[in-house]
């Protein structure tokens, strides 16, 4: 379930929002002031702030800003004064909504839904960038550490899976035995290279359905190997 907080010193403002959104099926917390609501955000794992601009302590704007140097929630900033608004939305002070009071809390609840669907998207969306190798049928967990081939989990050394992760991060590239046992093994004289060699046989048993035609990590004769796109 998602968590909203919302940090407004308006009692009766705060308590229609907070039945609102409680009814669209969200959990929900209110603070009342800009300290105690920061240190909300800062501790609570929450998924959207709505912070009033007029706040007692720390103001709205103050609250936005040290949330935002923490935190990549989104923030929707809340004002009776349209002209706070502008000005807030003026300073770029990080925020990703701004709404001006009175609006209905249906308006609130879709603008809420909004920022989450936005917010998963732009995550996972990241998440696939920086995490997961797919080439053709090889999919390289980064994260986990699992590599799939075509769609069935092969299961690799620590030293197979770094070798293969290396070479799929930079397909294309060929790359000799000496510059891939300093990559992965970071010992620049110590050790044999033909380390590397049992290393890639080895791995080419686990993703390659004919190794002596291999489809994946091709020999480049007389130089070394190469991952091939
Ligand atoms: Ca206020």
């Amino acid at each position: 379930m998602s968590k909203i907080l919302i940090i407004e010193d308006e009692e009766a403002i705060a308590e229609v929002e907070k039945d609102y959104l409680e009814l669209s099926g969200f959990e929900v917390i209110v603070k009342e002031d800009g300290n105690s609501g920061l240190e909300a955000a800062l501790t609570e794992d929450v998924d959207v702030v709505v912070l009033d601009v007029m706040l007692p302590g720390l103001d709205g704007n103050e609250v936005c800003k040290r949330i935002r140097d923490e935190k990549n929630v989104p923030i929707i900033m809340v004002s009776a004064k349209k002209e706070d608004i502008d000005k807030i939305r003026g300073l770029g002070n990080g925020a990703d909504d701004y709404m001006t009071k009175p609006f209905s809390p249906s308006e609130l609840v879709a603008r809420v839904k909004a920022h989450l669907a936005q917010f998963d998207r732009l995550t996972s969306s990241a998440r696939l960038e920086n995490d997961i190798i797919e080439i053709r049928g090889i999919k390289i967990d980064r994260t986990a550490r699992r590599v799939f081939v075509d769609g069935e989990e092969r299961s690799f050394t620590t030293k197979e899976f770094d070798l293969l992760a290396f070479l799929a991060e930079h397909p294309n590239h060929v790359y000799t035995k000496d510059e891939l046992f300093k990559a992965i093994w970071d010992m620049e004289s110590i050790g044999d290279i033909a380390t590397v060699t049992v290393h890639i046989k080895k791995i080419r048993e686990k993703i390659e359905n004919d190794t002596s035609k291999p489809q994946y990590i091709e020999t480049i004769w007389g130089v070394g190997y190469r991952f091939k796109q």
